[in-house]
């Protein structure tokens, strides 16, 4: 029969799984921004954590230099693979001082992104418990579904800093868990953790035999000279943790799409598994100008986190000028603010589009405990951001009733 006519459009319906994934939560913002741009007004948009600046040219040349060899036409090469990891695991022991073998603590990935999202379908079974932070980047939760498995939301409070009391994770909780995600430094409180926090979270992991995660995609993005930790130069960390890096935010280049895994061999092995038989692992290409970045890009990495401080001091400076109690970021390129007058955050947002122009991300769209709480990126120029402070001090007195 020819397709269409006299026939019912055939529904298709979609997994269980799928329908179990929560919305999307940032549909309201994304409308009213829709809307205000189609009324002809000039948005300043510091709701998305998308690096604006370039990928230092010598990656691009090296990725020129790349495409153009037959050897990345076809599937990637186990040399392009090995290469990677092998530089990944000197960036790792140079900056963190800890030794790690390329070949069975390291695995490329498609983006953090990919491997935190595929992570839970290689350790987790239907009913499994697996532990997450809240407010937290959404992937955790998903992935967690996906895999059949059931998250626990730990709370991040502000009076602790924004790290999970592990202390109050109950028994019967402890016995179930699989997995315990964590996200330092963290989108998107920006909080960072300190070797002590990650001490007592290996410990919890080792004493309930949970594996820990920890998501380090804003490890570089740090200021005033400060270097964050690694989860994995904990003592005993090896048995039990994985943490994802990412060249995403580091060199800018998040639409390249790749990172790396680094930990316990036995869970590394496990994520490959799964892997190989999903994917075809990171453009060969890619692969090559990425082993570059991590073996020269250093330099360069000084003058972005430059940028970004600068950026951070006008626009933390202008909302303290405000009156509004600014906690400055020591790491990641957000600011996590509390909403003024306990409003909601999304009305809250809604207002600053309306009467300010400004775009912002509301907290509970990472999660009930983001409630009260915007979020702000860093991820425009200077001029972008005065404009974005001029504005709010217009508004201010209106935003604040
Ligand atoms: N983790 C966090 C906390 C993020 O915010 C993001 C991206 N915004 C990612 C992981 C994903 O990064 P990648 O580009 O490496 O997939």
């Amino acid at each position: 029969m020819p397709p269409g006519r006299g026939r019912k459009k055939i529904e298709f319906e979609r997994a269980d799984r799928l329908k179990k994934l929560p919305p999307y939560l940032f549909v309201e913002i994304d409308r009213k921004k829709r809307l205000a741009q189609k009324r002809g007004m000039d948005l300043v948009d510091l709701g998305i954590g998308d690096p604006d600046l370039p990928t230092p040219a010598r990656i691009v040349e090296k990725l020129r230099r790349e495409a153009l060899r037959l050897e990345n036409h076809r599937y990637p090469s186990a040399r392009k693979l090995e290469e990677f990891s092998a530089a990944a695991a000197r960036w790792f022991g140079r900056r963190y001082g800890v030794k790690v073998n390329p070949a069975t603590q390291v695995l490329p990935v498609i983006g953090t992104k990919e491997g935190l999202g595929h992570f839970p379908l290689a350790f987790v079974n239907p009913g499994d418990v697996v532990l997450i932070p809240d407010p937290a980047y959404p992937v955790y939760h998903s992935a967690t579904v996906l895999a059949g498995g059931v998250s626990k939301r730990l709370p991040l409070r502000e009076e602790d800093g924004f790290l999970p009391d592990l202390d109050r994770v109950d028994k019967r909780t402890r016995a179930r868990a699989r997995i315990l995600f964590l996200n330092y430094p963290n989108n998107p409180t920006a909080a960072v953790a300190d070797r002590a926090f990650y001490r007592s979270a290996v410990e919890f992991a080792l004493e309930n035999r949970i594996i820990l995660v920890n998501d380090a995609a804003y490890a570089e993005i740090a200021y005033d000279g400060f270097k964050c930790p690694s989860l994995l130069q904990e003592r005993g960390a090896f048995e039990v943790a994985v943490e994802f890096h990412s060249l995403s935010k580091t060199y800018n280049m998040c639409g390249w799409r790749v990172g790396f895994a680094v930990g316990n061999a036995d869970l590394i092995a496990g994520l490959a598994k799964l892997k190989s038989n999903i994917d075809s692992d990171v453009f060969g290409a890619v692969l090559g100008a990425a082993t570059t970045a991590l073996r020269t890009g250093g330099p360069h990495l000084k003058k972005t986190l430059r940028i970004y401080e600068e950026r951070r001091d006008i626009l933390v400076g202008g909302l303290r000028e405000m009156g509004w109690d600014v906690r400055s970021p020591e790491a990641t390129f957000y600011i996590w603010l509390r909403v003024p007058g306990g409003q909601g955050s999304v009305r809250f947002a809604s207002d600053l589009i309306r009467s300010a122009g400004v775009v912002t991300a509301p907290g509970v769209g990472f999660g009930e405990m983001g409630e009260g709480y915007i979020r702000m990126s860093l991820t425009c120029g200077t001029g972008k951001i005065r404009q974005a402070v001029r504005r709010l001090k217009k508004a201010g007195s209106r935003l604040k009733s």
